[in-house]
């Protein structure tokens, strides 16, 4: 009798999870676990939460659903609570499990929890196996090794897109065999340190977590409402529920995989219509791959000052004034503070908004930019290790951008893409 734990983590769903599938597939028994990682609810050096309100939330809702989607394939999900390193090992001798599957990392922190279980699982000599689950490409069929990736985006896109393939997507798995797994028990927000959100009614969009709504919101952005063929024109919207696809939160949980998002793609280029607006969600999320990618070139220095330029790891000194002024959206310049009060009364801003926003407290209040990347860290619903401090580096000119710095002129870009103040009235109005 062969027994294996799947550990779950920012791969919440059942299709395209070669993970879980492959431990279904391999084993007589599998036990689905998910760990709530006491460091993801730690405060870091920079003062925010790892995570905030709004994320706790949209996590929970995603475990509620994947307990239920597991529970119709027969199994479930067991909730585990405290270190991995301690507790997956705890969970292992407990089951009799001989194998581990779960997702492979690429970040610092990640990588280092993964390390750390690896070692506990080699004492109890059970086998480890990590799947590369997140990415459009496949790290290993892109045409270039990890250290050779170019640096410059269009680069990296040009070659990929010319000499490597999308590989399909993986079905769900029919069934699953597991023991009895005990009723899902959350634990509660008070006991992480966080509370119940109340949403904004001006929220752009009501994000609900889990894969079944992930599959939804595709449905509608694809098949019912047909926005996906105008999206490049509409991408850099500010307001309401449909300029852009929504799919950040659930992808960067992995409630969704881009390959199930890609091949949903090509299905509807081939009922409808294939044009610069369906290509560009592809090249939307060649950039998630690329952040990916480059994490994974250089694990720890998206987190130094300096970037991928040196390693100064020293912080500035940094007027927190200014930086209170700008997170509570009150810098005295309308257009930042309409994003940032959306930012911190819903948990989303628009990519618009995020490139403004960090541009001038970069370029404009000069605060070291990791404190905006901690503080967006927090917050975000949508929050994802490499698209997060991979952007910050960039935008603060310490990352991947050939042009150095990328400065943004916030009152031409007020009118550009907030002309009639619509966006700006909607946030500033009297709270
Ligand atoms: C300072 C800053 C911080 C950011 N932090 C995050 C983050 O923590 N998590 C996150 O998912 N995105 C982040 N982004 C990228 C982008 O703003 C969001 O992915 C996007 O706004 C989400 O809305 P959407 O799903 O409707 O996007 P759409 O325009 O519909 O794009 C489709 C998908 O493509 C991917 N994508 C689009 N733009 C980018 C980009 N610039 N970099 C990486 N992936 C991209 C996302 O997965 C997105 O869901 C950040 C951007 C900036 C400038």
């Amino acid at each position: 009798m062969k027994t294996a734990l799947v550990w779950f983590k920012t791969d919440l769903r059942i299709t395209d999870n070669e993970t879980l599938l492959k431990a279904a597939s391999q084993n007589d028994s599998v036990i689905p676990v998910y760990c709530f990682d006491d460091s993801h609810f730690a405060v870091t050096p920079y003062g925010f939460k790892k995570t905030g309100d709004f994320r706790a939330q949209f996590l929970m809702e995603s475990l509620i659903d994947l307990d239920r989607n597991l529970r119709a394939l027969g199994s479930g999900l067991l909730i585990l609570k405290g270190k991995p390193e301690i507790e997956i090992p705890k969970a292992v001798k407990h089951y009799k499990a001989v194998k581990v599957y779960a997702k492979r990392e690429v970040a610092f922190e990640e990588k280092r929890t993964e390390n750390l279980v690896q070692s506990e699982l080699w004492k109890l000599r059970c086998e480890f196996l990590t799947f590369s689950t997140s990415t459009l490409y496949h790290a290993e069929d892109l045409p270039f090794s990890i250290k050779n990736i170019p640096d410059v985006f269009t680069d990296f896109r040009k070659k990929t897109e010319k000499d490597a393939a999308i590989r399909l997507a993986f079905e769900k798995p029919e069934n699953i065999k597991s023991p009895e797994i005990p009723k899902l028990e959350l634990p509660n927000l008070k006991q992480l340190g966080l509370k119940k959100i109340i949403m904004d009614p001006r929220a752009a969009f009501e994000f609900a977590g889990g894969e079944s709504q992930a599959l939804k919101r595709l449905d509608y952005y694809f098949f019912e409402s047909n926005l996906i063929s105008t999206y490049k024109k509409t991408r850099n919207g500010m307001a309401g529920p449909d300029y852009s696809s929504k799919f950040s939160s659930w992808l960067a949980l992995g409630c969704i995989s881009p390959r199930f998002i890609y091949q949903e793609l090509k299905r509807y280029e081939s009922l409808y219509t294939a044009n610069e607006s369906t290509y560009w969600l592809v090249f939307e999320l060649l950039w998630r791959d690329y952040f990916r990618f480059m994490m994974k070139k250089y694990p720890n220095r998206f987190f130094y000052k300096n970037g991928l330029k040196n390693s100064d790891s020293s912080t500035s000194k940094i007027d927190f004034q200014k930086l209170h002024n700008w997170i509570e959206g009150k810098t005295g310049v309308d257009f930042i503070d309409a994003n940032m009060i959306e930012l911190k009364l819903t948990g989303f801003m628009s990519n618009r908004g995020r490139q403004n926003a960090a541009s001038y407290l970069c370029n404009d209040l000069v605060i070291d930019w990791r404190y905006g990347a901690a503080y967006f860290e927090q917050q975000l619903i949508d929050y994802d290790v490499c698209s997060n401090w991979g952007n910050w580096a960039y935008l603060a000119g310490v990352g991947n951008d050939p042009r150095g710095s990328r400065y943004f002129n916030i009152e031409k870009q007020a009118i550009d893409y907030d002309k009639d103040k619509s966006f700006r009235n909607l946030w500033l109005k009297k709270q």
